[in-house]
């Protein structure tokens, strides 16, 4: 299992830190979790094009986190000509009807599908990349996901459980993935949640949001929805993870020193292997290797 951070940011724009994106390589399979904006473009920067994508998994559906969704679908259809089969994707209600309002028949995308299905100079484009007309339009298989749903394909499965953040307005996930003996947990965006630790616990890796200072919250509903430092040092050293990977980081964190204390007052508490997330980074799923100095 090959992990690598694609977006480490929050809604905030930033040329440093993409909204949130993850993508895992399993054999020749490519998992994407979550697609805000910008994660489309550092996924080209790993060198992973759209129509490598297989499954495409959703925390919840924040434009931080879905962004790129319409990027990466119309990519992956444009460029694929009929060759790749239309993308797996997976996440909470509204899901489907979100897909349908981009994708579908009148929707959002309507006269530029229309048009690329229909005007010979398109359709001259799909046959030259080896696409067989008539030209079908992008259906991506959405399905929507309920708490404690199994997504089993092959030897991998991913596990659909808990978050804490802008519920009842907005349905949110964590997904557990499993694949021979190591386990790849993502909290999506949450505050402090009861079922967390459980759902974490012994994960070789677990990538979790770590939004800002504890302590330095702005109110009651912001600390419930989102997760200080502290709190979340004490979550990943009760589920006894391997390595804990900080991510949705704010710009309260990108200051000189500030960054440097976090870590210190992390790992007071952390016994683990902490990761200060940045955009492109790899994330071993054992411990972090020494590189040699000569
Ligand atoms: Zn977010």
């Amino acid at each position: 299992m090959r992990i690598r951070l694609l977006g480490t940011g929050t809604p905030t724009p930033s040329l440093r830190r993409q909204s949130s994106g993850y993508v895992i390589h399993i054999g020749a399979e490519v998992l994407v979790f979550d697609h805000g904006f910008g994660a489309h473009h550092r996924l080209l920067e790993l060198g992973v094009k759209a129509t490598d994508v297989t499954h495409l998994f959703f925390t919840h559906l924040h434009y931080d986190h879905c962004g790129d969704y319409g990027r990466m679908i119309l990519t992956r259809w444009d460029q694929g000509a009929g060759e790749v089969g239309d993308l797996q994707v997976f996440g909470p209600a509204p899901l489907a009807r979100m897909t349908e309002q981009l994708f579908g028949v009148g929707g959002v995308y309507e006269s530029d599908l229309v048009a690329r299905t229909s005007h010979g100079c398109s359709l001259g484009i799909y046959e030259a990349r080896g696409g067989m007309l008539p030209r079908a339009r992008p259906s991506p298989r959405a399905q929507e996901l309920k708490l404690g749903d199994i997504v089993k394909q092959g030897d991998w499965s991913v596990e659909v459980g808990d978050a804490r953040h802008f519920q009842p307005y907005l349905t949110t996930f964590a997904f557990r993935l499993k694949h021979q003996g190591v386990t790849f947990v993502y909290s999506g965006d949450s505050g402090p949640c009861p079922t967390m630790e459980e759902f974490a616990r012994g994960a070789d890796v677990l990538v979790h949001m770590c939004h800002y200072l504890s302590g330095t919250a702005l109110n009651e509903p912001f600390a419930e929805s989102c997760m200080g430092h502290m709190e979340l040092a004490r979550l990943a050293e009760a589920a006894k993870v391997q390595n804990l990977v900080l991510t949705h980081i704010t710009e309260q964190f990108d200051k000189p020193g500030v960054r440097e204390r976090v870590i210190g007052e992390m790992a007071r508490v952390y016994s683990g292997n902490l990761f200060f997330g940045e955009d492109l980074m790899e994330i071993p799923v054992t411990r972090p290797g020494l590189a040699k100095l000569m």
